[in-house]
């Protein structure tokens, strides 16, 4: 369990609120499958940085997993198991690509705010796939 920073619970909740508020008026039609939660299925790759997976450690138990299946351990019967505390890039995703141009801006704008969280509280800043993260304990 890694819990370096617990100042930083509420500053990035903060950002994550304010993230869903202008994510909600995209509207871009998501029904929460969960599929894009496959990575393979999706053939894309989860990036996260060090700060949001303390800040899921802090707050929730990680599964063991197998990175070699590449499914997030947060996936459970389809559905995600820690909506509350996921990543900046599984709040961005769409697969629906009209949004694809919009999310990607909005993805830029947080990314800047929660590294600048980071570097305000002295957080080393790696950005990498989320599993990875998950699995340097
Ligand atoms: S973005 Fe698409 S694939 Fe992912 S959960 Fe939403 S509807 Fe399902
Ligand atoms: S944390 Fe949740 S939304 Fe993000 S990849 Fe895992 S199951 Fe999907």
């Amino acid at each position: 369990m890694l819990d370096h920073h617990p100042e930083n619970n509420s500053d990035i909740n903060e950002i994550y609120k304010k993230l869903e508020a202008e994510l909600a008026s995209i509207d871009p039609g998501c029904v929460a499958c969960g599929t894009c939660c496959s990575f393979d299925e999706f053939d894309h790759v989860l990036y996260a940085s060090t700060i949001e997976t303390d800040y899921i450690r802090k707050n929730v138990e990680v599964p063991s997993f197998d990175p070699d299946k590449n499914i997030c351990p947060f996936l459970i019967n389809s559905q995600c198991s820690i909506r509350e505390h996921r990543t900046l890039g599984c709040r961005v995703f769409f697969c629906n690509p009209d949004y694809k141009e919009k999310a990607q801006d909005i993805y830029n704008k947080y990314y800047t705010m929660i590294k600048d969280l980071a570097d305000n509280n002295g957080v080393e800043w790696l950005y990498a796939p989320m599993l990875k993260q998950l699995k340097n304990v």
